[in-house]
C-alpha cells in the first residue's frame, strides 16, 4: 500500500506563500500601519499604553519601526478580561474561544467572520503541504469547545473541501474504529494522543501501518524528532508540526511542510520577531529567543507585539518546499517556568498553593515531569513536615490520594504523588529548583 506520497502535496496560496522579499516586506508594512491605526482607534488598552510611551500610529513608517511599540504580554490579557481588547463591534464577533484558565483568569478572543476565514486559510496551508485534498478525509482529534484546536483544524479541512470528522478527543475505541472503517486519511491531533493511537493499535493486535492513514498535523504540545519517528514508523505516515496559539489565532500560525526542517509562518498574517527575554532586544536570524507576534489582518482582537515566551529561533532561507515564508525552529521550551503537559498549561505555583495548604507537608517539593512511553507523566514529591507529620496521618495511601485528588482540582490533570522523607529534597541556595522536566524535544 502507497501511503504518504510527495507527488500529493501542494501549495495551497502560492501567491503568498512564494512572495519576493520584497513583495512581502511591502505587503507586511502596509498591514502593519494599518492594523496599529485600527487598534489604536478601537482600544482603549492600545491607545493609552501608546500614548503613555509616547508613539503613535504615524511613527511606523517602515517595518522596524515595529520595536518603537510596547510589547503586550499575557498579564495583559488578563487584565483586559473578557472583551476589552476587543476591536471589532460586537455585532460582528460570530465565534468565541478562551483558554483553558487553569491559572486563574482565561484568555478569550473573539472572532469576526474575517478572522474565521483567515484561520481556516492557514491551516489548509499546512494540510495542502501534507497533500490533503477535497476528496479526502480528515479525522480531527483534538479536543473541540472552547479550546481552539478542534475548532481551528477543522476549518482549514473545509476551507480545502475535504471532510472533516470531528472526533474531538478520547474514546479511543471509537478512534481506532472510525480511523480504519471511514477510512481517514489523515489525523491531526496531539503527537503524544496519536502515538497512544498507535499504540491502542498494536494492543489490539491490529498492525497500524494497516490503517490507510497518510499523514497528519500535530501539534498544541512540545514534541520531539523522536516522537516523530516514532509516529511516522509506527503508522507508515508524515507527521508534520503545527503552531498556534489562542491569543495569535489559534493552530495555523505556523505549519510544517514536508521537508520538515522548520515551520512556515503565515507571515502575511502574523509578523513574528524574536527578542532576548531577557533585555527584550531583537535577535537576528539563527538565534534562539522568545517569539513575538503581531497579528496584521485580524479584526476581532488584534495583538501587537504579543510575547509568547515560547522559546525558538527563526530562518528567512528559501525552502526547498518553494515557500518564501520565514520558518520557526520546533518550540523548546518557556521563557518562564510554565509548563506544558498533554497540552495543557501547568504553573508550579498552581502545586505548590496546594502543598502549602496542608500542614503535614513542608515547604520543599519538586515536580518532576516525564515521558516514560507516550504520554506525559506528573509526579509531585514533597517532603512530610517532621513536626505535624507523624502521629496525625494513619492512613498514608488515602493522604496520598487526597492530595493527588487537590492538585488535580487546582491543575485541570492527574498528578502521581510521591512522600519523601524530611529534608531529603535537595536544598538550593538560590531559586530552588522546583521542576525537573525529563521529557526530551531535542
Ligand atoms: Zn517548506
Amino acid at each position: 500500500m502507497t501511503k504518504f506520497r510527495e507527488e500529493d502535496v501542494y501549495i495551497f496560496n502560492k501567491s503568498r506563500e512564494c512572495m519576493s522579499k520584497e513583495e512581502r516586506e511591502e505587503l507586511q508594512l502596509r498591514r502593519l500601519k494599518k492594523v496599529v491605526k485600527y487598534a489604536y482607534e478601537n482600544v482603549e488598552f492600545y491607545r493609552k499604553r501608546y500614548d503613555e510611551h509616547g508613539v503613535s500610529p504615524d511613527d511606523i513608517q517602515t517595518l522596524e519601526d515595529i520595536q518603537k511599540l510596547p510589547f503586550i504580554t499575557k498579564d495583559d490579557l488578563r487584565n483586559t478580561y473578557p472583551f476589552d481588547l476587543q476591536a471589532a463591534d460586537k455585532e460582528d464577533w460570530v465565534e468565541v474561544h478562551s483558554t483553558s484558565g487553569t491559572t486563574g483568569i482565561p484568555t478569550v478572543a473573539a472572532y469576526t467572520q474575517k478572522d474565521l476565514d483567515i484561520w481556516a486559510e492557514c491551516v489548509a496551508r499546512g494540510l495542502a503541504s501534507l497533500g490533503v485534498h477535497k476528496n479526502d478525509i480528515v479525522n480531527v482529534a483534538y479536543g473541540f469547545g472552547l479550546f481552539t484546536g478542534g475548532h481551528g483544524a477543522q476549518y482549514g479541512v473545509q476551507k480545502i473541501g475535504a471532510l472533516a470528522v470531528p472526533m474531538s478527543s478520547g474514546n479511543t475505541q471509537r478512534q481506532m474504529n472510525f480511523l480504519r472503517d471511514f477510512p481517514a486519511d489523515f489525523l491531526c491531533c496531539t503527537p503524544s494522543y496519536a502515538l497512544y493511537l498507535a499504540e491502542s493499535f498494536e494492543q489490539a493486535g491490529i498492525d497500524p501501518k494497516s490503517i490507510p492513514l497518510r499523514g497528519g498535523l500535530y501539534g498544541a504540545e512540545m514534541w520531539s524528532e523522536e516522537i516523530r519517528s516514532k509516529l511516522e514508523d509506527k503508522f507508515d505516515i508524515s507527521a508534520q508540526n503545527i503552531y498556534g496559539l489562542t491569543e495569535v489565532i489559534g493552530p495555523g500560525v505556523a505549519t510544517e511542510c514536508h521537508i520538515k526542517d522548520g515551520m512556515h509562518i503565515a507571515e502575511d498574517h502574523f509578523y513574528p520577531e524574536i527578542i532576548d527575554p531577557k533585555t527584550l532586544e531583537v535577535l537576528p536570524d539563527g538565534k534562539r529567543g522568545e517569539i513575538v507576534f503581531t497579528s496584521l489582518t485580524k479584526t476581532g482582537m488584534p495583538v501587537i507585539r504579543y510575547r509568547t515566551k515560547d522559546i525558538t529561533s527563526i530562518n528567512h532561507d528559501k525552502c526547498g518546499c518553494g515557500r518564501t515564508t520565514v520558518r520557526m525552529s520546533r518550540i523548546t521550551g518557556r521563557s518562564d517556568d510554565m509548563l506544558k503537559v498533554k497540552g495543557v498549561i501547568v504553573f508550579p505555583k498552581q502545586i505548590e498553593e496546594v502543598i502549602m495548604t496542608m500542614d503535614e507537608l513542608s515547604p520543599a517539593y519538586q515536580i518532576i515531569v516525564s515521558r516514560p512511553g507516550t504520554l506525559d507523566v506528573i509526579e509531585v514529591q514533597v517532603e512530610i513536615d517532621q513536626v505535624n507529620f507523624s502521629d496525625s496521618i494513619v492512613d498514608l495511601e488515602g493522604f496520598k490520594l487526597n492530595l493527588a485528588r487537590k492538585i488535580r482540582d487546582a491543575i485541570g490533570i492527574g498528578v502521581k504523588v510521591t512522600l519523601a522523607e524530611p529534608f531529603s529534597i535537595p536544598r538550593s541556595e538560590g531559586k530552588a529548583v522546583r521542576v525537573i522536566d525529563k521529557r526530551d524535544f531535542n
